[in-house]
């Protein structure tokens, strides 16, 4: 259904309607006039019938009777018609009689179809109106945010990188009688989620200034010089505060490294960039505003903004490890009613979690824990939200899958589980089930890697291992003839295991250590040999991946009856069985 936006919009509709209607109605009642001979009219007109005729140039006349009646005929288009009519004492108009009624309502219908138009075009086309009200913007500030440091968990460095930040914020002279000399912009770079927006409320917060926050996409628009306009806008409105933290997330939108290839490039990107060191260079150390800026690659971003006197602070804002997720995961707990979770092993079971992605699983659990009416939130619900903060939601309706389907995905991915277990024994494999999630797979298995901070060969080839393994236990159980699509992911991800081994981590023949991106500048194409040896690779670990579940065909056969009869195992469960 198309929904009015707005609701203004009704009253030219009801206009254009109700005239439509007059006039259809005009229209009909006029048709239903009757034509007369000349004849009959003449006969009328020497009755002394006739009160008024309407003379145009049309081929007829119409005519109005004195009792009231109307009717047509033909004109006799004769030059001394109208004085003979008026020397009979009959009414003569140069208009037809009709034409009266219809001038309102087609003037009100042509000016209600005109009023709407203009709505509509007004109404979507955000973008020219905000040409004319940059104002607009969100960019009012919040004052008094209520964030502090105690709201980021872990991230000690990059808390340590600003909190002179805050000092100078707090007392500006102090810096300036020592002729020190703040950071105007300060780049926050890591991965999403990681909390770089909630550092810059924090030292907000903390200093206890106004914090302006943009989008780095707001400021790019369809019209060339918005984006600049709107740069203009923020750091006037943020100046005239006094002392203020402006934050831009996405700053890649305006700031990414210009294409070489590419001559010209955008012209407003450029412009809206321009506009923004322009005004950081305007404002002087003194006046106590700092810019702070997100992205998620540091190395995307145009030098030009990082040169001294702009952006010239640099914080990493990593994925939090062990400790740092005990305690977001503390902290997101705080005020929660939580029974017997132990926070150490979730610790431990969300490697790689990002901040975000830690909250959205406390929250999703604290979901759950509401729906089934439970007083506390508990470990099952914790369970629960695991999967669907990495899987998705189970498929509720599975009775349509069919029995062969079921054995097919039981036996794949207990061949992605044995050979992880087998092979990477420090790794845990926290839960295999053959519930199709709605993300699409019809199963999963999911481990949970090392911290670590290097992977070596080694680990890579067995990684690979276990992502062949499912289409391996296929080919091992139903036959070269029967594999499925099912290991569509599994070998996207392989291939880029290899292929990154080979071009880019100096761990092949073909290219030895050489980086292939490098080589991009000289006229050399490797491309086949390259393709070659990763096929050669990934041949020879499909094997070996086999050899394993041949070896073990009798756990893989357990684990897949298993997996049909409970739906999904545990690490207890898989330990078991595997030994
Ligand atoms: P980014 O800007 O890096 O994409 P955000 O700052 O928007 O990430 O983080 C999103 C949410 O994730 C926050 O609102 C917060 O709830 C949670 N979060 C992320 N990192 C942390 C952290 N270090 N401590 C506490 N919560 C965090
Ligand atoms: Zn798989």
């Amino acid at each position: 259904m198309y929904k009015l936006k707005n609701k203004y919009l009704l009253i030219p509709l009801i206009t254009a309607a109700i005239s439509l209607v007059l006039l259809i109605i005009f229209n009909l009642s006029s048709g239903s006039i009757k034509d007369k001979l000349y004849l009959d009219f003449e006969k009328d007109l020497a009755s002394h019938k006739v009160s008024q005729v309407s003379l145009t140039n049309s081929p007829n006349i119409d005519v109005k009777l004195k009792d009231g009646t109307i009717y047509k005929t033909d004109n006799p288009r004769t030059d001394t018609f109208k004085a003979d009519l008026l020397g009979k004492g009959v009414k003569v108009s140069e208009k037809s009689l009709s034409y009266n009624r219809d001038v309102a309502p087609v003037s009100v219908l042509s000016l209600s179809i005109v009023t709407i138009i203009v709505m509509l075009i007004k109404s979507s086309n955000v973008a020219s109106k905000s040409l004319f009200s940059v104002d607009a913007l969100s960019t009012d500030a919040v004052e008094d945010i209520g964030f502090n440091f105690k709201n980021v968990a872990g991230n000690e460095e990059a808390k340590e990188s600003v909190k002179d930040v805050v000092d100078f914020l707090k007392n500006p002279e102090k810096y300036n009688s020592y002729g020190a000399r703040m950071p105007k912009g300060i780049i926050l770079y890591g991965e999403p989620g990681t909390g770089k927006t909630l550092l810059a409320k924090a030292v907000a917060g903390e200093a206890g200034v106004p914090f302006y926050a943009m989008s780095g996409s707001d400021f790019i628009q369809v019209y060339v010089g918005v984006g600049a306009s709107r740069v203009r806008q923020l750091f006037k409105k943020a100046r005239a505060h006094g002392k203020a933290v402006i934050f831009i997330d996405e700053i890649d939108a305006i700031g990414k490294k210009r294409d070489s290839s590419k001559a010209g490039g955008s012209d407003e990107r450029d412009q809206t960039l321009n506009a923004l060191l322009t005004e950081m260079s305007g404002f002087n150390e003194k006046e106590g505003i700092i810019v702070m800026a997100a992205t998620n690659r540091l190395d995307m971003l145009d030098s030009a903004l990082l040169r001294p006197g702009r952006f010239d602070r640099h914080i990493e804002i990593v994925l939090p490890d062990l400790n740092a997720r005990k305690e977001i995961l503390s902290l997101h707990l705080k005020n929660k009613p939580v029974a017997g979770v132990n926070i150490d092993d979730l610790a431990r079971k969300t490697s790689y979690f990002s901040g975000a992605k830690l909250e959205n699983l406390v929250n999703e659990a604290a979901i759950l824990a509401c729906k089934s009416n439970s007083k506390f939130i508990e470990n099952i619900h914790f369970d629960k939200a695991y999967s669907i903060v990495i899987a998705g939601y189970e498929k509720i309706n599975r009775s349509n899958i069919s029995d062969k389907d079921k054995s097919i995905t039981a036996f794949h991915e207990s061949g992605h589980a044995l050979v992880s277990l087998k092979t990477l024994p420090g790794e845990k494999v926290s839960k295999v089930t053959i519930i199709p999630s709605t993300k699409g797979a019809g199963g999963y298995t999911l481990s949970i890697p090392e911290d670590k901070l290097y992977q070596n060969k080694d680990y890579i080839m067995k990684r690979i291992m276990v992502l062949l393994a499912g289409r391996a236990a296929e080919d091992i159980i139903f036959g070269k003839d029967f594999i499925t699509t099912g290991a569509y992911n599994d070998f996207k991800e392989s291939t880029r295991l290899v292929t990154n081994m080979v071009t880019q981590y100096g761990m092949g023949e073909t290219l030895g250590l050489l980086n292939l991106s490098e080589l991009s500048n000289i006229n050399y194409n490797p491309g086949n040999d390259i393709v070659n040896e990763c096929k050669n690779i990934i041949n020879s670990l499909y094997n070996e991946t086999k050899n394993v579940l041949l070896l073990n065909k009798d756990i893989l056969d357990k684990l897949a009856s298993e997996l049909l009869d409970k739906e999904t195992l545990n690490e207890a469960d898989l330990l078991n069985i595997v030994k």
